[in-house]
């Protein structure tokens, strides 16, 4: 079972779609049953769509530690 903190850590992967298939599907399971890490997922899908086509499909970094940041709050535990 993926940790919150293993899903930010693959989640790049994971909507560069370069991830293996059991990455894949252990995150897919974990944004299922983690409403939090959904909302993180949500976000930075659309925010890399917004992106795309100007600068590298990665994850700003700004971006990155926000989204954190909100996770922590939320989870009420540092992560990353
Ligand atoms: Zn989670």
């Amino acid at each position: 079972m993926l940790t919150c903190k293993d899903f930010l850590g693959w989640l790049n992967d994971y909507l560069d779609e370069t991830a293996d298939e059991e990455v894949k599907a252990q995150v897919k399971e974990h944004i299922t049953n983690c409403v939090n890490c959904w909302v993180v997922y949500d976000t930075t899908k659309k925010t890399l769509q917004v992106y795309k086509g100007m600068e590298p499909k990665e994850v700003p970094e700004a971006l990155r530690a926000k989204l954190l940041e909100a996770l922590s709050k939320k989870c009420g535990k540092a992560v990353g």
